[in-house]
C-alpha cells in the first residue's frame, strides 16, 4: 500500500479510469482539469462507479470503495498537480497542438522525481517532447479501453527517455495489477494498433471481395481465433500447435504462411473505398442498429468483467 502522489491531467473517460486504478492500489491521486465543472462531474462519477463496482464484487484492490474515494482530490492549478508527484498520467484529448502546449507547461514545472506518461493512442512521444528540457522524464503509457478490465499498457519511450523512467513506469503499472509491455523504441501505431490494423485490413479485403459476410468474418475472431487469443498470444499459440514447438511450427507451415501472405494484395484505402465501407456499414447495422449500440456496449462490458475475473485464474 502506497501513499505516494499521482497526478492525472484530464478528467474524462480515461483520466477517471486511471484514477480508479491508482486509488485501488492505495496511491493518493490528484486530478487536474481546465474546467472546474468537469472536475465536479468527475468526482460524482468516480464515487458512483467505485460504489457500483463494490456492490457487484468487481472493485479492484484491498480497500473499500469509500477509502479509495477518499484518496482522490482535484485541482485546476497545474503547479499544484506537479508538486511532489511521483508520476503524472496525461489524459487530455487527442489533439497534438493541445498536448504540445501542455507538455511545454509541464516542462517548466516538473520536479526531478516525476515521470509524465501520456495515454495517447496515436502520438509517438517524440512528437510532443522534442526540444523540451525535461524530455527524458516523458514517455507514453497507452492503455486499452476500458483500462479497469483490460490490463495491457504499452510503454513507449522517445529516443531521449531515460531507461530509469521506462523501468519505473513499468514497475508502477505492475503495482496496479496492469500488464505492461515495453517497446524498445517508438514506432507509429505502437504494437496494439499495428496488429489491430493488420487484422482490419484483411477483414476489409475479405468482405470487399465478397468472400465473407461481415457476420461471418467477425465470427472468425469471436468464435475462433479470439478464444485462443483471449488466453495466449499468436506465438505461444503456434508453439503449442506443433509437436516440436514453435520452430517446428514454422518449419512445417512457413511455406504456406509465405504463399498465403503473397496473395494479400494492397493495403485497402478505408477512407476512399466508399463502396466497401457502405457495405460493411450496412451489414454491421443489420447486426447491431445504431440505436442499439449503447445496449450492446453495456452487454460487452458486463461480459468483459466476467472474462477479466476468469482470466486472472489463467
Ligand atoms: P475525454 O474527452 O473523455 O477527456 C479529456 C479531458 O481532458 C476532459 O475532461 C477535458 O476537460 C480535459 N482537458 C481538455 N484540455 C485540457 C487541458 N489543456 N488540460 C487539462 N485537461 C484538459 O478524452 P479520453 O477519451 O479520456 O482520452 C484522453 C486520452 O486517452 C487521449 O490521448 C486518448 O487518445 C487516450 N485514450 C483514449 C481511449 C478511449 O477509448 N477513449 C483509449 C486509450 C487511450
Amino acid at each position: 500500500m502506497s501513499s505516494q502522489k499521482i497526478g492525472i491531467v484530464g478528467s474524462g473517460l480515461i483520466g477517471r479510469a486511471w484514477t480508479m486504478l491508482f486509488a485501488a492500489a492505495g496511491y493518493r491521486v490528484q486530478l487536474y482539469d481546465i474546467l472546474e465543472s468537469q472536475l465536479a462531474t468527475a468526482l460524482q462519477e468516480l464515487d458512483k462507479d467505485l460504489h457500483r463496482l463494490e456492490e457487484r464484487g468487481a472493485l479492484r484492490g484491498n480497500i473499500r470503495a469509500s477509502e479509495q474515494f477518499s484518496l482522490i482530490g482535484v485541482t485546476t492549478r497545474l503547479e499544484e498537480l506537479t508538486r511532489d508527484a511521483l508520476h503524472i498520467q496525461e489524459c487530455v484529448p487527442e489533439v497534438l497542438p493541445l498536448k504540445q502546449s501542455l507538455y511545454s507547461q509541464l516542462d517548466e514545472l516538473l520536479e526531478q522525481q516525476t515521470v509524465v506518461a501520456s495515454s495517447t493512442s496515436t502520438f509517438m512521444p517524440s512528437l510532443y517532447s522534442e526540444g523540451l528540457q525535461k524530455r527524458q522524464q516523458m514517455l507514453v503509457a497507452h492503455p486499452l479501453n476500458p483500462p479497469y478490465f483490460i490490463p495491457l499498457v504499452e510503454i513507449v519511450p522517445a529516443p531521449w527517455t531515460s531507461s530509469g523512467a521506462v523501468e519505473r513506469t513499468r514497475d508502477l503499472m505492475l503495482s496496479l495489477g496492469q500488464r505492461p509491455v515495453t517497446l524498445k523504441r517508438e514506432i507509429q501505431g505502437f504494437a496494439t494498433n499495428r496488429i489491430q490494423y493488420a487484422i482490419l485490413n484483411e477483414v476489409w479485403r475479405l468482405v470487399g471481395s465478397g468472400i465473407l459476410s461481415v457476420a461471418d468474418v467477425d465470427r472468425v475472431l469471436s468464435q475462433g481465433l479470439g478464444l485462443r487469443y483471449a488466453l495466449l498470444g499468436s506465438l505461444e499459440t503456434a508453439h503449442l500447435n506443433a509437436p516440436g514447438g514453435v520452430a517446428d511450427y514454422f518449419q512445417r507451415f512457413g511455406g504456406e504462411i509465405s504463399a498465403v501472405s503473397a496473395t494479400y494484395g494492397e493495403t485497402p484505402n478505408t477512407q476512399e473505398d466508399r463502396e466497401t465501407l457502405a457495405e460493411i456499414a450496412r451489414q454491421c447495422e443489420q447486426m447491431v442498429s445504431l440505436e442499439k449500440l449503447d445496449e450492446r456496449r453495456a452487454i460487452r462490458d458486463e461480459f468483459l468483467i466476467q472474462l477479466a475475473k476468469l482470466k486472472r485464474q489463467f
